[in-house]
């Protein structure tokens, strides 16, 4: 069946989605994907968000005004400063340090009345109301929105059913997981009930229920908010985990929907460019050398939008690429806003030594134009699940480095179930990849990465 606007069109005039996504890139960016795919369908879309997240996304604002898709931003207020958060921390991935993390999570509650604001203000007599809200799981207080309006809330997940899965069941099993993880002193443990086996490690344990009180309150508020959900969007396809989605749909007991990969939203390669924010490098240039490169020949090099590392891990990653013989691209986004100290100065020596065989990208770097692109064959990964999603989709192969969260399952998936990468061999994860000054300063030395890329 064609799902083109012209098809789908007539049915879906009436309906007018309230899209109200998380505050970080890798949330954001799938859901301006879905923004997009709804409006092309004839739906109504509100994408409410705040002053930053609508800077980042202004070009996709620009074409949106002048294709008429039916999509409207809407701006709402975050008091950062009023909750001790710097001034325009309004994304995960700028938040300077991990105790500002819970800070930032607990705030998210009051978008809600700058949104109730704009729902009951003139603005909306001009567009049917809302029937349907779909929104970030995190953003709990998005269920009494819903509820106010008298319509169904979808709640929206990040990363894939085989996480979310895995979740569940650690949940579900913790004080067992628990107990055998203090009894063995050799390591992870297998989490039951899983085809495949599945290792857990205390992390994964921690990492998922987080011992801070006031964490666990929030995501109460979550799992509670969860529970009302009139349905669930996954940013994943069944053939990719089928026995996972199956697994998950069940224990949910409620529709889940298998969206992905929305980072298949077709639309011409500059907007693609644009993904998430604008380029810190010239595009031209970027792909004039990639043209020049051999097929498959290329790493690209890249960790999302919230890992931070070290200096002295950042130090170690570039002699490792500087003493392979492979060309390659690395994002380096520790620098301007999200500055590491010192990184700016060596990058540049560092640019100046690799010349012709790298490209540095300092900041942001249209990700998924280079992965599609020929010449690069192998990408080395910190786990995050859009980035896992737009290998797949581009048929690179994946060096696996994950730093925190979901990163080390989703790893797990990758190596050991879909067999379509290998592991760097990273064990312990980073605190949550801000300002997390107590970890080891280097967990992947330059030797091992050097053999990576000979073999
Ligand atoms: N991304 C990008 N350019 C960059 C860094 C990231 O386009 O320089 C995009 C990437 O393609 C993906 C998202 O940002 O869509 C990152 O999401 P992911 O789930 O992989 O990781 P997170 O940033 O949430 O850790």
């Amino acid at each position: 069946m064609s799902l083109e606007a012209d098809d789908c069109g007539s049915n879906t005039k009436s309906l007018h989605f309230l899209l109200v996504p998380l505050m970080a890139q890798g949330h954001m960016i799938p859901m301006v994907d879905l923004a997009r795919l709804l409006a092309a369908r004839g739906a109504f879309v509100t994408f409410a968000t705040t002053p930053v997240n609508l800077a980042r996304i202004r070009p996709i604002i620009d074409r949106v005004a002048t294709s008429a898709l039916p999509i409207r931003f809407v701006e709402l207020y975050f008091p950062t400063m009023d909750v001790g958060l710097p001034d325009g921390c309004e994304s995960a991935d700028l938040i300077p340090s991990v105790d500002l993390f819970l800070p930032f999570m607990n705030a998210l509650s009051l978008l809600r009345k700058p949104l109730e604001a704009h729902l009951h203000g003139p603005d909306l007599a001009r567009w049917p109301k809302p029937t349907c809200l779909i929104s970030d799981n995190l953003h709990y207080w998005t269920a009494d929105v819903a509820r106010t309006l008298d319509i169904p809330r979808l709640i929206f997940h990040g990363p894939s059913c085989f996480f979310l899965l895995c979740g569940l069941l650690i949940r579900q099993h913790r004080d067992e997981l628990e107990a055998a993880l203090e009894a063995t002193s050799s390591g992870p443990i297998m989490l039951p009930g899983l085809p495949h086996p599945i290792r857990v490690n205390k992390h994964e344990l921690t990492s998922v229920m987080r011992s801070d009180p006031n964490w666990s309150k929030y995501m109460e508020s979550v799992r509670v908010a969860e529970e009302s959900a009139d349905g669930v969007l996954v940013n994943s396809f069944v053939e990719l985990e089928p026995w996972y989605f199956e697994r998950y749909h069940k224990v949910k007991g409620k529709p889940v929907w298998p969206i992905g990969p929305l980072s298949l939203y077709k639309e011409e390669l500059d907007a693609k460019a644009t993904r998430g924010r604008v380029s810190s490098i010239d595009n031209k240039l970027l792909f004039q050398w990639l043209d020049k490169q051999k097929v498959g020949s290329v790493v690209l090099v890249s960790f999302g939008s919230m890992v931070r590392n070290t200096i002295t891990q950042l130090m170690e990653l570039g002699y490792g690429l500087e003493a392979s013989s492979r060309p390659f691209i690395w994002v380096v986004t520790e620098v301007a806003e999200r500055q590491v100290s010192g990184v700016e100065e060596w990058i540049t020596e560092f640019e100046k030594r690799v010349e012709g065989r790298g490209m540095v990208i300092k900041g942001w770097g249209p990700q998924i134009l280079m992965l599609g692109h020929v010449a690069v064959g192998g990408f080395l990964t910190h786990c995050g699940w859009n980035s896992i999603l737009e290998a797949i989709s581009a048929g690179v192969v994946m060096a696996t480095w994950p730093h925190f969260y979901d990163q080390f399952l989703n790893e797990q998936l990758v190596v050991d179930v879909l067999k379509i990468g290998v592991a760097v061999g990273v064990e312990k994860p980073k605190l949550f990849g801000v300002g997390d000054d107590n970890e080891v300063a280097v967990k992947v030395t330059r030797g091992r990465l050097r053999r990576f890329w000979r073999g």
